[in-house]
């Protein structure tokens, strides 16, 4: 390759915000730094909207050798809580990203954006304003049409001093006074609009208790944060675009001109096909026990993903191959479940399973006589080796792998048909066993002994091969199926008079009694497995001596590959 043409492929491959950074490097911006952070709110769970996020933010600080840090962006005590920083750690660390030391809070840096917005006050632009919240929203305007201007807008610079260290002092209700910027209630921009600063709230702080009862707006303390932790490069979704003026307003009022300052960069957000990423739905989801808790498999969390099967590997492959887009789109969620395929394809251990068990007995196989098949542990890994399978006289077989009636295009096992049993021999369907409801007991079989797998003399071919397991070698398994959480593809996008939970998908969980190899005896939360022919699966961390939990991550066919391959 020569260099223009190495300098076009990595070009090509820089997404818009890489091509910033580079650029500011190249023009020595920040001391030639890059520090980036991740700013959740401890409202919920992080979901794998989220991942993206974090995947972005430190993955360019990886790759231009700088700093993300962790911010809790905790103003709002109502909603936030411990729980949900413990898991916010344990989801960013398991994701396999560091924060380091950098763990930081909005809540620690209160009495400096207190002193902040004095220094506004000091300069006569911000007011103390006595409108309750309706008021002010009734007088904000449109759009279109300017609002009206608060009657305390023009209070002197002493007595809005005053009134702000009342409020912080408690000497006011909840709900009497806010702490307002003087902008331009005309402006075109609504956030523009004399925005809230400060409002008085009675309430328990998760980290700084009850010290306070004055809390900083997301939009007064997000900015300023940013500069605090002298973040270079502050990025974040399209809908802080329209904040990003105001942000810059708040900087403007408490930096010098031409010194440091953060700058801000909108990405779109991930949209997720069959998925709903807002923290408030999903929280409904739980409270309301339309699911498991947040980390039930369906749940488009990072615990629930992490539960479901989902590697840190796969979510990170999924976030770099969907790329940093600048406007809003939808991602098909087959990429999501492609992408796990491809990691497990290649280092998940094969295993047989039986998840609607039917009984096979081979009928001219001697008793009591086990023989010990050889089965490939990953063909996609020759490290990985074999094990061996217990055979004997009665097996198990998937019940769909049987028709009484077969149409003329079913190879599987049909009366008087013949299929192999993979790693060990071609049997013949000779009569079978019925309960008195009509339903299939026992599949009797007869086996050809010349036809073990693997044997020189076992050349004959037959059409389909089927997996199976020997009844007497095998555990029971509860195994879960799970399936989208939604029927349609865009649940927030609800019809009149119908909201996203009108779409959850009630056959979303399906519970079966299977079977599994004997091999399971010591097998750990979240091993991962491929059986044979069914999908991907986890042990479920519910897991214990009495009972093996197995969760379906997802199953082989891939949609997303056929998709590739159609495009190439
Ligand atoms: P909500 O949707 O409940 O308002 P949020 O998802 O924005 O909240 P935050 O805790 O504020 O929750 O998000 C932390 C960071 O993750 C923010 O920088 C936000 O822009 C980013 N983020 C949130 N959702 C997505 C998403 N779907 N795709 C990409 N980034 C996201
Ligand atoms: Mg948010």
């Amino acid at each position: 390759m020569n260099d223009t043409s190495k300098e076009k492929e990595s070009s090509k491959s820089l997404n818009f915000i890489q091509a910033i950074i580079e650029e500011d490097l190249r023009q020595g911006k920040n001391e030639k730094r890059v520090h980036t952070r991740f700013p959740p709110e401890p409202n919920g769970y992080l979901h794998i909207g989220h991942a993206k996020s974090i995947c972005l933010n430190f993955g360019l600080a990886q790759q231009y050798g700088g700093k993300c840090n962790l911010r809790f962006d905790d103003t709002n005590p109502t909603k936030e809580e411990v729980e949900y920083v413990d898991s916010i750690k344990e989801d960013v660390h398991w994701l396999g990203f560091d924060w380091e030391d950098r763990e930081y809070y909005a809540s620690d840096y209160f009495e400096i954006l207190y002193d902040y917005a004095i220094t506004i006050i000091n300069k006569g632009k911000a007011f103390v304003c006595d409108m309750s919240a309706e008021e002010i929203s009734a007088n904000r305007g449109t759009p279109t049409r300017p609002g009206k201007e608060s009657p305390y807008r023009d209070r002197s610079i002493e007595e809005n001093l005053d009134l702000f260290r009342r409020m912080r002092a408690g000497e006011f209700k909840e709900g009497s006074h806010t702490l307002r910027a003087k902008i331009d209630m005309s402006s075109p921009n609504m956030h523009m609009r004399d925005p809230v600063m400060y409002r008085i709230m009675f309430d328990h702080h998760h980290r700084t208790g009850d010290k306070w009862c004055i809390y900083p707006t997301y939009d007064f303390a997000h900015g300023q944060s940013d500069y605090i932790e002298r973040i270079t490069h502050s990025v974040c979704t399209l809908e802080f675009e329209v904040h990003r003026p105001l942000y810059d307003w708040f900087l403007d009022q408490i930096t010098e001109p031409g010194s440091y300052r953060p700058h801000q960069y909108e990405f779109a957000r991930l949209n997720l096909s069959y998925t709903i990423m807002s923290k408030r739905k999903l929280l409904e989801l739980v409270k309301e026990k339309y699911v498991n808790g947040w980390d039930d498999p369906r749940m488009p969390t990072i615990s629930g993903l992490r539960r479901r099967g989902y590697t840190p590997e796969s979510i990170r492959y999924f976030a770099d191959k969907i790329g940093v887009a600048k406007r809003d789109n939808v991602i098909d969620v087959a990429l999501l479940e492609h992408s796990i395929r491809e990691d497990l394809n290649k280092r998940a251990l094969r295993r047989m399973a039986v998840i609607r068990p039917v009984k096979l007995v081979i009928d001219n196989y001697p008793d009591g006589l086990v023989e010990y098949m050889d089965a490939t542990n990953n063909p996609e890994d020759p490290e990985s080796g074999v094990r061996k399978m217990s055979f004997s006289k009665e097996l198990y077989i998937e019940r769909d792998d049987f028709m009484e009636e077969a149409p003329p295009k079913f190879f599987r096992l049909k009366p008087g048909g013949e299929v192999r049993l993979k790693y060990a021999y071609i049997v013949k369907c000779e009569y079978i066993e019925k309960d008195k409801d009509g339903n299939i007991e026992v599949i009797h079989c007869s086996y050809d002994p010349e036809t073990r797998s693997g044997m020189p003399q076992s050349n004959r071919k037959v059409k389909a091969t089927i997996h199976w397991l020997s009844a007497a070698h095998s555990k029971l398994a509860e195994i879960r199926l799970f399936d989208r959480l939604f029927t349609v593809e865009i649940p927030d996008e609800a019809e009149e008079g119908k909201d996203f939970k009108d779409y959850l998908n009630p056959d979303s969980l399906e519970v079966v009694q299977g079977f599994v190899e004997d091999s399971f005896q010591d097998v750990k939360a979240l091993d991962k497995f491929q059986f044979e022919r069914l999908g991907y699966f986890c042990v479920d961390p519910d897991t214990d001596a009495n009972k093996l939990i197995l969760n379906r991550t997802v199953t082989l066919k891939d949609a997303w590959a056929k998709i590739e391959r159609k495009q190439s």
